[in-house]
């Protein structure tokens, strides 16, 4: 069989149908992942290509399951000599949380590129099919090996752990603040600059084969007189907590209050996009800086780090690692 990608698709506006020319008002995971490929000419000239129907859905309805069937698959096919790499298709919103789900769960130094798309396939200037054929290019690219789960979008390559969503409607909105790109992509040529210096894929620690669900974590975003009621309820029903704190992890009296008496691991990250927490600015000593990860990214690292360990310690050394 000759050399291929596989195309994992998951749904999102890239799959996206809605009235012709329109950037909105559209039905995310529409398309199939062959019917993608009908807008993307020139592609089985670079690399032959497999598809793989995940789901199709919004990415808002992603769940920790389909995270684990994703994991498992590329675990399984990247054992295939003939798969050069895989290329995930996705919806914007919670592109990020994937991309670092898999780059701490997928045991393969194969390139595992994600993208998605900002307009619908049915739109005026849709950005999916250049953003996918960019993503294929850097899968099947031998520069893109070894360096744990990358973002493709708009021209630009992104590492993993880095890579947010910075806009609602901007086509250049998947991209990673002030850590900035690692390469680019100019036709099917890749340009890569940078590798990612935190254990990912091969040299983490988590085994995620055979689970079906993961530990329960919920995020608490932090405003001016926030209930630490509700603090308190998610505490109950979660096995760990992220609190999206204000400036460098803060949060009020009433929620330190809370916070002390917790015996879950309770992770401190921080509601604006760019900065780090790190152990001294924590307010309360039962906590754990999240270093410069997102609440959203800081949940998935408790997540697997939860399927390991309770231990305050352990769970803020792997903060510091991954
Ligand atoms: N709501 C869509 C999704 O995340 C947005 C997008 O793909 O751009 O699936």
């Amino acid at each position: 069989m000759r050399d291929r990608v596989v195309i994992l698709a998951t749904g999102g506006t890239i799959a996206g149908v809605g009235k012709a020319g329109k950037t909105a008002g559209y039905k995310p995971g529409s398309l199939t992942a062959q019917e993608l490929l009908t807008h993307v000419p020139g592609l089985e000239q670079i690399t032959g290509i497999e598809t793989v129907q995940i789901c199709n859905v919004n990415s808002d309805d992603i769940t920790a399951e389909i995270w684990l069937r994703l994991a498992a698959t590329i675990n399984e096919m990247a054992k295939d000599p003939s798969v050069k790499g895989f290329v995930v298709t996705h919806g914007t919103d919670t592109l990020e949380e994937t991309a670092y789900f898999l780059n701490l769960t997928v045991k393969t130094d194969k390139p595992v590129v994600i993208t998605g798309s900002m307009r619908p396939a049915t739109s005026i200037s849709a950005d999916g099919p250049m953003n996918l054929y960019q993503a294929a290019c850097v899968a099947a690219a031998k520069e893109a090996v070894g360096r744990g789960v990358l973002a493709v979008f708009s021209d630009r390559i992104y590492a993993a752990r880095a890579v947010t969503k910075t806009s609602t409607y901007h086509v250049t909105a998947i991209a990673a603040g002030e850590m900035g790109a690692i390469g680019v992509v100019r036709d099917e040529r890749v340009y890569l600059y940078d590798t990612p210096d935190k254990r990912h894929t091969v040299d983490t620690e988590f085994d995620v084969a055979g689970m079906e669900s993961l530990p329960r974590v919920s995020i608490l975003f932090f405003a001016v007189d926030a209930d630490p009621a509700l603090l308190r309820f998610a505490a109950e029903r979660a096995d760990g907590l992220v609190i999206a704190g204000a400036g460098a992890g803060e949060f009020s009296e009433s929620y330190k209050a809370v916070i002390r008496q917790l015996s879950i691991p309770v992770v401190v990250s921080s509601r604006i996009d760019d900065g780090i927490i790190i152990p001294d600015n924590l307010l309360c000593e039962n906590t754990i800086a999240a270093d410069n990860l997102s609440p959203q990214k800081a949940a998935i690292l408790l997540k697997l780090a939860l399927t390991k360990t309770n231990d305050r310690e352990a769970i803020q050394q792997m903060f510091f690692v991954y």
